[in-house]
């Protein structure tokens, strides 16, 4: 996996974006709105550099470009809402390029001069169609059956549109045709080369949405950080900060999502045509939502004509419909994915990302594959459950012995330091199976903690344990009355001598039943302010004085309460520092926080169940999967499904790396996904009954299953409400809203 854009690119962008910012000043976009929508000034400035002719062949005088490096141009130009047609004469002066009639080479000229082409993203089938900029360029390309054409004169009534651009409803085809009609290029071939451009067209339009996005989200948190209402920032209110938060995590989604697309038709994977639908369904989707709840940040100020904002508002939505109702792209969604459509797509050069997880996770995969083939017998598979009570200990034993238990590991704790991606391959596999996977990763993050923060007898007794599969762990943090406020511990442990006495109680004690050990927040000095006086303890789970009792969950889940009275625990199991628990559990937390594989794993299992549930029941004679609504709706929660796991996979690279400013990568990966995963549950629900009603009709009682464990993904982990918060002030810069 690689997500990192290269030097080259990021020079790129910065051109652009410098360019852009001083050139196409909120001023001169209000000015444009008065000539057309378009800046000729600026136009003429892009021909100047030769960013119009970007993705033209280098045989025909363009630099043949990289889609993802204009890509990163188009996003510049969103960001600024910069008033001229750049994705479309993209497309149109790629495709011109592309066709070999002289014609076609004319044209190609004469755009490569500056001349402004554009073209029309929807084909032409009798009725009149938008065709974008045609009060300003003097032609437009379109697709009349297999004919690419280009129509001069073009005219017709202007929409009342939302951004001031010459936008016009062109009857181009038929008895009523306008405008004079030329013929490029006609065939198979040509059809494809112009389905190709449209491709490039969509993915280039949803790149510069998700920039105007994410400009308009920083205005509205610049001006939250400085208006004040009730005296305080309004950025401080989570009904400010929360909803933007939720729009931060959806805009990064459709940034990253037009990427993959990129890298997906680089690859030439199956999906690669699904993924260019996908992308600019959720870019129109998430930009228009995000700009609304920008707009809403500013109260009235935002409608008022005086603020930036409302140019954002706007063109969210005006950019979005070029191409029509934005539900089609859906319906393509979902015919591509599973009705067998195909689309043609364009040639996108170099692509230095990969979202992949790579070779050695593909090979880890096949490692733990063959071990679940060899070693899970029938006796284990019927006992498998996605709780802790599918937790088996001989299994455990096998996995460690073979390396697959916790393969991440330094080597000189025996692991096999395998990276992050690996280990999302394994679980995707553990996940194939139904095999739980919650004591190992919990044992994981407490046995890290261990490394660097235990003394050398307790790591080798305790790590020991775990790494032979003789033990586990369980995270005792939460208690009856401070549960997102976890630094509000009550549960005392007092010195003693060589020992601590610990008194209190921890709710939530997820496989405490099954545990040797829990990993202990305590307070040790109730007399500074709540975060100073915190220790950590790894507590051997036989000392006398611990009960544990069981809590059920409705997701057929046991958790525990566990009661400490006067437990001795000797010094020696304290971590870290004597009050200094806050940088432990840190780092803790940041594991914690460090991603959503896990739940995204657990929404992808549901999803690819409804999809089996689909193809193999039929209603009113009809294949589910055959019938365009129910394909609209399973398409919605596969686009769902597609951002979390680039959000999932950006916060795993990224954490892998180091990336600098990631703080709000991991909580943003896990608010979106479980999120999303909830909503996918009621969706899929609704659309499976009454067979989700069941506990297994070809799949549809994972849908249950998803429905009863999405709820519990929101609230375990960090709620949504904290996650919002984290992104909030980490990835937007609001102030806190907690103490
Ligand atoms: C199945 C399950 C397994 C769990 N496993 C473990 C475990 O192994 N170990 C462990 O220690 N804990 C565990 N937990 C506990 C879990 O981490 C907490 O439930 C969670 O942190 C929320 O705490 P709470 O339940 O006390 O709810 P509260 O914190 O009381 O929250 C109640 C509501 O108020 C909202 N809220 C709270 N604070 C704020 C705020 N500042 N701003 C806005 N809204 C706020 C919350 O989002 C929530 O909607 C588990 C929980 C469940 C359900």
């Amino acid at each position: 996996m690689n997500l990192q854009l290269t030097d080259d690119q990021l020079m790129l962008r910065d051109t652009a974006e410098r360019l852009f910012r001083t050139e196409a000043s909120a001023d001169r976009v209000r000015a444009a709105e008065h000539t057309h929508g378009i800046d000729e000034a600026l136009w003429k400035q892009i021909v100047d550099l030769g960013f119009h002719a970007v993705r033209v062949k280098e045989e025909r005088g363009g630099l043949d470009m990289p889609l993802l490096d204009v890509a990163l141009i188009a996003e510049a130009q969103g960001r600024c809402v910069a008033p001229i047609p750049y994705c479309e004469a993209i497309a149109a002066n790629r495709l011109l390029g592309l066709l070999d009639s002289d014609q076609a080479r004319e044209w190609s000229e004469k755009t490569l001069a500056g001349e402004l082409v554009s073209i029309v993203p929807s084909p032409i089938a009798g009725d009149p169609v938008l065709v974008p900029w045609a009060a300003t360029a003097r032609a437009a390309l379109a697709l009349d059956g297999n004919r690419v054409v280009l129509v001069e004169g073009l005219a017709g009534p202007a929409p009342k549109n939302l951004a001031g651009a010459g936008h016009r409803l062109c009857q181009l085809s038929g008895d009523n045709a306008e405008g004079q009609m030329t013929v490029l290029a006609s065939g198979e071939r040509a059809a494809q080369l112009f389905r190709a451009s449209i491709a490039e067209w969509q993915l280039l339009n949803a790149a510069a949405l998700s920039g105007l996005a994410r400009q308009g989200l920083k205005l509205a948190a610049d001006y939250a950080c400085e208006r004040e209402q009730f005296g305080r920032l309004i950025g401080g209110y989570q009904g400010i900060a929360h909803p933007l938060a939720d729009a931060l995590a959806a805009v990064e989604g459709s940034q990253l999502l037009v990427w993959q697309a990129i890298w997906s038709i680089a690859r030439q994977n199956t999906d690669a045509a699904a993924t260019v639908a996908m992308a600019h369904w959720w870019a129109a989707r998430s930009a228009a939502r995000a700009c609304a709840t920008a707009l809403h940040t500013f109260g009235g100020y935002g409608v008022s004509l005086e603020y930036d904002i409302q140019l954002y508002y706007r063109r969210a939505k005006a950019w979005a419909l070029l191409a029509g109702d934005t539900q089609s792209m859906l319906d393509q969604v979902g015919e591509r994915l599973w009705a067998g459509a195909a689309t043609s797509l364009p040639d996108v050069g170099e692509m230095p990302l990969d979202f992949s997880l790579g070779d050695s996770a593909r090979e880890m995969a096949e490692e733990v594959r063959a071990f679940f083939e060899t070693h899970l017998t029938d006796e284990l598979r019927a006992r498998a459950h996605h709780s802790v009570d599918g937790y088996d200990e001989g299994f455990s034993r096998q996995l460690c012995a073979a390396g697959l238990r916790y393969p991440h590991w330094p080597r000189e704790y025996g692991g096999r330091e395998a990276t992050p991606f690996e280990m999302a391959a394994l679980n995707e596999v553990f996940e194939d199976y139904g095999w739980e996977r919650i004591t190992g990763p919990v044992t994981n993050q407490v046995a890290f903690s261990l490394m660097e923060f235990a003394r050398p007898e307790v790591k080798e007794e305790v790590l020991g344990r775990f790494g032979r599969g003789d033990a586990l762990a369980c995270l005792g943090f939460s208690e009856p009355s401070s549960g997102s406020d976890i630094y509000a511990a009550k549960t005392r442990a007092v010195r003693d001598g060589d020992d601590w006495i610990i008194n209190g109680q921890k709710i939530f004690t997820t496989a405490g039943n099954l545990a040797s050990y829990i990993y202990l927040l305590t307070r040790t000095n109730p007399d500074v302010p709540k975060h100073k006086g915190l220790t950590i303890f790894i507590v051997p789970m036989d000392l006398p004085g611990i009960e544990i009792q069981p809590v059920y969950t409705l997701q057929d889940e046991r958790t525990n309460i566990t009661y400490l009275e006067n437990v001795r625990v000797p010094d020696k199991y304290r971590l870290g520092d004597v009050d200094g628990g806050l940088a432990v559990m840190l780092k803790t937390m940041e594991m914690e926080h460090g991603g959503a594989d896990q739940y995204r794993l657990n929404f992808y299992s549901m999803l690819a169940n409804a999809v089996d549930w689909a193809q193999r029941t039929t209603r009113g004679g009809q294949c589910v999967i055959d019938n365009a609504d129910s394909r609209r709706r399973l398409a919605e929660v596969a686009v769902h499904h597609e951002v979390a796991k680039v959000l999932c996979y950006r916060s795993l690279w990224a954490s892998y790396h180091k990336v600098p400013n990631r703080s709000h990568f991991g909580p943003a990966s896990k608010l979106f996904t479980t999120e999303s995963y909830l909503q996918g549950a009621h969706a899929l629900m609704d659309l499976a009954a009454p067979w989700s009603l069941f506990e297994d009709r070809h799949g549809a009682g994972h849908i249950e299953l998803g429905y009863r464990q999405a709820i519990g993904t929101t609230i375990y982990g960090g709620t949504s409400e904290i996650m919002r918060s984290l992104v909030a002030e980490h990835g937007l810069g609001l102030p806190k809203s907690r103490s």
